[in-house]
């Protein structure tokens, strides 16, 4: 009983802290994740694979393989025993390791949107409107900005590898001056790892590993997605832990980038979330927003769709579940919703004046 409690203690001591909020932004942030996640990527970026879906393959075999024979010999209380000692050193480790981001102070405060009188407050349908047309215009422009050997009527392809896209990514975030989380500009992001098996059953298009402290994203996913889903996960690695906030700030670095493909990339998923938010309360004219995009981009989406429905339903219904539950354990309340609310953040970033995208053409 004893190494259980002992595995758990560092967890639930953390777990505490994050929740208490006091000293997680000015110590943990400012100091503690810089060093462990900046040692954590020195160590593991050089690798060409994803050391994540290693240890996690190689884990489940262990756990049957150990579990089959527990059974035979009649050990199976120590089997949980072991099994429960090591859940408790992943989950303290998770925690040291980046999940105490959760309980960072939320974009809003750090950024003192919430003390603005100019920025804070609800937001109207009217501003809905005008932030889905804008994006959505942009979105077009971007993707008529293309060159033609890269985006023609049956879809787009990203001119680089995985690589290039990262400096880009980085490139990007160093442009935000506006950003109050100074550790987060000038991080020096390591290169995203496709993952080739593990993300299949699941409704993640990339992923963010706390123990390897890699940004990984789905191998199988189309080239229009990576920019956007790239900077997200990036975003998870230097400390935004939230996803409505991961949402923000990779949107913000790859729309900012000087990359006409990240650009195009970033400004197609605010597109495509903002109009969501707009069809909740004028659906004719988010599908009138829609027919204004170009037959390349819409290919791209389709493309897109394709990618998830060849997904088994059920495995993607239980990852969402459980997803959603992690999510709300971190205090995110409302789960997986929240990162929809990617659209109020992208509204008070516009009310701060740090979106600039013209519609005159
Ligand atoms: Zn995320």
């Amino acid at each position: 009983m004893r190494g259980i409690i002992t595995a758990f203690l560092p967890a639930a001591a953390l777990w505490l802290w994050s929740r208490s909020g006091a000293g997680v932004e000015s110590v943990y942030a400012a100091h503690i994740y810089p060093a462990v996640g900046g040692a954590l990527q020195a160590a593991t970026g050089p690798l060409p694979f994803s050391l994540f879906e290693v240890l996690v393959i190689s884990g489940v075999v262990l756990l049957l393989v150990l579990g089959h024979r527990s059974v035979r010999r009649r050990k199976k209380l120590s089997f949980l025993r072991g099994v429960l000692i090591a859940a408790g050193w992943i989950v303290s480790f998770f925690l040291l390791a980046w999940g105490m981001n959760y309980g960072r102070d939320p974009l809003k405060v750090q950024q003192g949107w919430d003390r603005d009188p100019a920025i804070r407050g609800p937001i109207s349908r009217g501003e809905i409107r005008a932030l889905a047309s804008r994006l959505c215009l942009n979105a077009r422009y971007a993707y008529e900005d293309l060159p033609p050997e890269i985006a023609s009527d049956a879809g787009s392809t990203m001119p680089y590898d995985r690589h290039e896209l990262a400096r880009i990514i980085d490139r990007g975030y160093r442009t935000l001056d506006w950003l109050a989380y100074a550790p987060a500009r000038d991080w020096e992001s390591p290169s995203p790892k496709p993952v080739q098996v593990l993300f299949f059953p699941f409704s993640a298009a990339g992923m963010f590993s706390p123990w390897t402290s890699e940004a990984q994203y789905d191998a199988g996913l189309p080239d229009a997605s990576l920019p956007f889903t790239v900077a997200h996960e990036l975003a998870h690695a230097r400390g935004f832990a939230r996803e409505d906030e991961a949402n923000l700030v990779g949107f913000a670095a790859a729309v900012n980038a000087g990359d006409p493909y990240a650009r195009y990339g970033a400004l197609r998923s605010g597109c495509s979330y903002a109009n969501n938010a707009l069809a909740k309360f004028d659906r004719p004219m988010s599908r009138g927003l829609r027919q204004l995009l170009p037959e390349g981009l819409r290919a791209d989406q389709r493309a897109i769709n394709a990618h998830w429905d060849k997904k088994p339903e059920l495995s993607m219904a239980v990852s969402d579940k459980t997803y959603d539950a992690y999510l709300k354990s971190q205090g995110v309340e409302d789960g997986r919703q929240s990162y929809g609310r990617v659209v109020k953040l992208l509204v008070w970033l516009d009310r701060a004046g740090e979106i600039t995208l013209d519609v005159s053409r």
